[in-house]
């Protein structure tokens, strides 16, 4: 099974119909239905055309409330999960984000369509390619890294928002420390079966909150860059 190659953006034409818009819609209502509540979010997710972040033959299944695999064993988030971490991140116009785990590059778009100025690191070099490749084609410009998202982007920080989108065994230290006063982290953490969505607040220098906020599955933060095939 090819999924997200370069290929594919190559043959595929970036389409999307009536049929693709109607269907979006309908996911909206559903995300509103789970108690998503954020309209901005909300338009985000009407926005952004999920079908051309996964192989053209998973069309059918683009706005199904589902994850879904793409390449390299990782998945493109649940709607629902995108649509939570975001509204739990209260993205403002501007905002600096620092998004771990860029995958299909799904997220980042979503962050990029509510005006975030998005940073995005992921350790897959084919997902860092395709999401490389296809989101200014789309007409969204984050800054795309390659590397281990455990250490942050030190030299770009710091962020007034961080989303991790892969589940972590316990908070990454360097990832709150690239927080501004007054940032947000979601990020989810937990055992290799389920995590528990985490929302950490720095309320001064040295002082953080936290607040949990229900269960959710990802695929694992894994240290370091992966082996290239
Ligand atoms: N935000 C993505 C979800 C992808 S799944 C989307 O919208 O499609 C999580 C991603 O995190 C995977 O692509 C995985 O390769 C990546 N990842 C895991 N550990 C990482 C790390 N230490 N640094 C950067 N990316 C990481």
């Amino acid at each position: 099974m090819v999924i997200l190659s370069s290929q594919y953006l190559k043959y595929t034409q970036l389409e999307d119909s009536f049929k693709h818009k109607g269907l979006r819609l309908k996911l909206v209502d559903e995300l509103r239905n789970k108690g998503i509540r954020d309209e901005s979010v909300l338009n985000a997710i009407n926005t952004v055309p999920r079908h051309l972040f996964m192989d053209n033959s998973f069309v059918g299944f683009a706005y199904v409330d589902k994850a879904f695999p793409i390449a390299s064993g990782q998945t493109i988030s649940q709607p629902y999960t995108v649509a939570f971490q975001t509204e739990a991140l209260q993205i403002k116009r501007l905002d600096k984000v620092l998004e771990v785990g860029t995958g299909s590059g799904y997220q980042a778009a979503v962050l990029c369509e509510m005006g975030a100025k998005l940073f995005t690191i992921e350790r897959q070099r084919s997902l860092y390619d395709f999401a490389r490749e296809l989101l200014p084609k789309l007409g969204y410009h984050p800054q795309f890294f390659y590397g281990d998202g455990y250490l942050g982007l030190p030299t770009y920080g710091p962020f007034d928002k961080i989303i991790v989108t892969a589940g972590a065994d316990s908070v990454p230290p360097r990832l709150k420390e690239q927080l501004v006063v007054g940032g947000r982290m979601v990020i989810p953490v937990g055992g290799r079966q389920v995590q528990v969505m985490k929302i950490i607040v720095r309320v001064s220098e040295t002082e953080y909150t936290e607040t949990e906020a229900g269960n959710f599955v990802f695929v694992p933060l894994l240290p370091g860059v992966a082996e290239q095939r």
